[in-house]
């Protein structure tokens, strides 16, 4: 490895900053450059019109990968901040996913069996995968040592670590979709909505759609060791370890190109006409907003600019800031269950009419939606309400008419919706700041404003993302790499795209 290569990182999302600091642990002179005013990027805390502080887009994750926590030393999200799912239902039956185990007034002794079953079932398929997640997925053409390695990892995982008859299931259950897994194993509607639910959170598929047994895979993957957290503060945790291990941090810098002489990567041009020269350029950027942006097609092979422009990434989750003029008053949700991850989806055809509307650019007047409500405890010294942060799913980038006009009549449906699971909700509403995809594209610097920075589609998965030709991090321009969502293994607050791409970073220098 060569010492003191100056190395630039485009953006401090939570993934450049991760990348950053194994990057400066390693020895490199590393300089991330953000466009907005703080690091964190989606995962960054928001300050609404009336000063409150409030979770970032990202309000509940399962934190970084273990492994990341134990090599840069950080600390997993508190016990305190820990999320139970709520699944609410009209009638005030809501059901509770805790712990591996799901509980209600309604849940038979089967469902709640077999809910215990199916997750130690899928716990095993996303340990056979670990092996993949957790590397530069290998290459299937010119394979070096280190692609042959991971394949057999796989191998044995799938054929050794899950055992024949496991094996078998994985491959049945993997080509299938949500919908059917579920109705083979379930009774109840609320149990397969809110696992459904799960599934395509943050995607632009439905329960049928093909690979929602994957996506939902990936998500519990992420999981295997901790649980659903509140993610406050960890922006700020990466932050300052990146800053300890000498990453140096320039916010308010935005990018504009990538300096590129005879094909090879020489540092980066600001808005503001600055450059900084360096000897590795890596970027958080999504991959459009990074090739088609920073470098230009002038400098790609015409087929890789096509494939990269056919990335399917247009965002399908808005959200919605909200203060209250008080604590909603539920004898359903008594106690600390108003402040756990409340979730409206119902059964599993109710998510699919929501996904529905949205493949024909409308929003579905029954949206599926996750909010968490703010413990007055955790609003700290700036916050001066009761706050609440809403995703609402299906809400699509390419709305019909428009997002100007219908921007009320969207939340309206999301309030009516609330209301009728928590009655009373409407006239508790303070006010309130809705961000489209279309508004997190411009103040997120992500094309089409998607929560994976592209769809998590099988062909733009493992050694097919974002695109063929740069899906180990490396891209056709020597020196450029990729360390962001829009690179393997996706979104979410994992930190995997940014520990991944350091690995192949520090493996090829
Ligand atoms: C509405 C919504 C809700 C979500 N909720 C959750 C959730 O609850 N849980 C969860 O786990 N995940 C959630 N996600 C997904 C998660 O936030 C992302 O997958 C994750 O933040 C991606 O991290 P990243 O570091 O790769 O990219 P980002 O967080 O997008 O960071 C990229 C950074 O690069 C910077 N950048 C881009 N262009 C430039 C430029 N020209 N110059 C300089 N800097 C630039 C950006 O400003 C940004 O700071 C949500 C996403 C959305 C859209």
């Amino acid at each position: 490895m060569t010492n003191n290569l100056k190395v630039i990182v485009i953006g401090g999302g939570h993934n450049g900053l991760v990348c950053a600091s194994y990057l400066a642990k390693a020895g490199l002179s590393v300089q991330i450059l953000e466009a907005r005013d703080s690091v964190g990027g989606a995962c960054a805390p928001i300050i609404d019109n009336n000063g409150n502080k409030l979770a970032g887009l990202a309000h509940a994750s399962y934190g970084l990968n273990m492994q990341i926590l134990k090599d840069l030393d950080l600390p997993a999200l508190p016990i305190q901040l820990s999320l139970d799912t709520i699944s609410l239902s009209e009638d005030g039956s809501h059901i509770t996913f805790a712990n591996n185990s799901v509980s209600g007034r309604k849940i038979s002794e089967r469902d709640s069996k077999s809910y215990r079953g199916f997750i130690e079932e899928f716990k095993k398929y996303s340990e056979a995968l670990d092996v993949l997640t957790t590397n530069i997925p290998p290459r299937l053409k010119d394979m070096d040592w280190h692609d042959k390695k991971t394949l057999i990892k796989i191998g044995w995982n799938l054929r050794f670590g899950l055992g024949k008859k496991l094996m078998r299931e994985f491959l049945r259950v993997g080509g299938i979709n949500i919908f059917d897994v579920l109705n083979e194993k379930f009774d109840d509607p609320a149990i397969k909505g809110a696992i459904a639910f799960d599934a395509v959170l943050g995607h632009k598929m439905g329960p049928r759609t093909p690979n929602t047994v994957l996506s939902y895979l990936q998500k519990i993957s992420f999981g295997e060791n901790n649980s659903l957290c509140r993610s406050d503060n960890l922006s700020t945790l990466l932050e300052e370890k990146a800053k300890s291990l000498g990453v140096k941090i320039l916010t308010n810098s935005k990018i504009d190109r990538i300096i590129i002489e005879d094909g090879i990567c020489k540092g980066v041009k600001l808005e503001s006409a600055e450059i900084f020269k360096s000897d590795l350029v890596i970027s958080n950027a999504d991959a459009k907003t990074t090739f088609l942006k920073f470098v230009g097609t002038e400098y790609l092979d015409a087929m890789f600019s096509h494939r990269v422009d056919s990335i399917r990434q247009e965002g399908a989750v808005a959200r919605i800031n909200l203060c209250l003029k008080a604590l909603p008053k539920d004898q359903n949700l008594e106690g600390d269950k108003l402040f756990q991850r409340l979730i409206i989806a119902p059964d599993m055809q109710y998510v699919e009419h929501a996904f529905n509307h949205s493949k024909y650019g409308e929003y579905s007047d029954h949206p599926i939606l996750e909010m968490i409500i703010n413990r007055v405890e955790d609003r700290g010294p700036s916050v001066n309400s009761i706050t609440a942060t809403i995703s609402a799913s299906f809400a699509p980038y390419d709305l019909k008419g428009g997002w100007g006009k219908n921007r009320n009549l969207f939340v309206n449906r999301v309030f009516e919706t609330i209301e009728k699971y928590i009655p009373g909700f409407n006239n508790l509403v303070k006010s309130y700041e809705l961000l489209t995809p279309c508004d997190i594209e411009e103040q997120y610097n992500c094309v089409g404003g998607h929560w994976h920075h592209g769809e998590m589609g099988i062909d733009q998965s493992f050694m097919m993302r974002p695109v063929h030709g740069s899906a180990q991090y490396k891209t056709p321009c020597k020196n450029l790499y990729l360390c962001g969502a829009s690179a393997h293994p996706g979104g979410g607050i994992t930190g995997l795209p940014g520990h991944n791409a350091a690995k192949q970073i520090i493996r090829a220098i």
